[in-house]
């Protein structure tokens, strides 16, 4: 028997939980010779997953969970959930069933008899998203693909189930600031990727603000590359070529025509382009030094109010 652990982040999805649980189980009923446990996380909800949790457990032994003391986000939830994940096999699911359990007998099989450490999955459309969401997301994929080692595959989704192995590789990177879409690539391994259609969430609201999914891309971009400091170092090298081939012409300019070059409006163009690239310097560089200074201070990436644990004996 094979103990397969889904863990699953939740973020207010009381509504969803039960639907989850239910697809799930399901699911597991048709295959053979595995075991599931189900680890719900929950993200300091303002609604009632942790009592949907609780309940959960109380009625089902093979659903366990573990709750924040406020919300630390989605990242800080899967790191939690694999960590107290026991199973051979490890499986990360969103709890609005937009990542189907249907996919997951395939996928378990391709871990077990496919000579593969991961299966993952990729949709290959945007539907129901609005459609500059989908622009930006786009672009965010094709520049981190150019400026970084990681291998982020556009429109993976956090759904994947890996081999004891491989999340032992995950757990094993203790970084703060967290990217799991560019530490599962960056761990290496062989990953088998499963493609479906977009799926609509089945019932709440998406936690992702246009803002969250725009900061959280540029975490990715600096927790996965450099290449913006070296972008800005060009900047500067540039400019400096251009400058000197300004005053070399404005010199020859002078000295051959004689011709008094009216400095007031060229001067405050020139100043103001040096100001504002040397603020863009200051500010990638401050971007990767505030990262730094996080990641040096070493607080811990969530802090457990209550798991299943707790509440043995009652
Ligand atoms: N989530 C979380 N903490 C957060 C935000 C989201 O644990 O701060 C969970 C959420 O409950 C869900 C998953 O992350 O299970 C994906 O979130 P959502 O479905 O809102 O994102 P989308 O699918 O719209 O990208
Ligand atoms: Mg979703």
């Amino acid at each position: 028997m094979d103990l397969i652990s889904i863990v699953v982040p939740c973020y207010n999805e009381e509504e969803t939980m039960p639907l989850f649980y239910e697809a799930v189980m399901a699911e597991f009923a048709k295959m053979k010779g595995v075991e599931p446990e189900i680890i719900f996380v929950d993200d300091g909800s303002k609604d009632k997953t942790l009592e949907t949790a609780r309940n959960l457990h109380k009625k089902d032994k093979r659903v366990r969970y573990i709750s924040f003391s406020r919300n630390f986000g989605k990242e800080a939830g899967m790191l939690a959930g694999l960590k107290a994940a026991k199973g051979d096999y490890i499986a990360v699911m969103d709890a609005d069933l937009q990542d189907p359990p249907s996919l997951l007998p395939e996928m378990y099989e391709a871990v077990t008899k496919g000579g593969y450490d991961c299966a993952a999955t990729r949709r290959t459309t945007r539907k129901g998203e609005p459609p500059i969401r989908s622009f930006f997301a786009r672009m965010f994929y094709r520049i981190i693909n150019k400026i970084s080692d990681a291998d982020i595959v556009d429109g993976a989704r956090d759904f994947r189930l890996m081999s004891r192995k491989m999340t032992d590789a995950v757990l094993s990177i203790g970084e703060y600031n967290r990217f799991s879409k560019g530490i599962f690539g960056w761990v290496g391994f062989k990953t088998k990727w499963l493609e479906y259609v977009n799926v609509e969430r089945v019932a709440g609201e998406t936690k992702w603000s246009f803002w969250k999914l725009f900061k959280y891309s540029l975490e990715g971009i600096v927790a996965f590359s450099t290449t913006p400091l070296y972008i800005s170092s060009a900047m500067g090298f540039f400019v400096c070529f251009a400058a000197f081939i300004m005053a070399c012409f404005y010199a020859i300019k002078a000295l051959v025509f004689g011709d008094p070059t009216a400095g007031f409006p060229t001067m405050v163009c020139i100043m103001l382009f040096l100001g504002g690239i040397q603020l863009i310097g200051i500010g990638v560089v401050g971007i990767y030094l505030s990262k730094t200074y996080l990641e040096t201070k070493k607080r811990p990436i969530y802090i457990i109010q209550e798991t299943e644990e707790d509440k043995k004996g009652n």
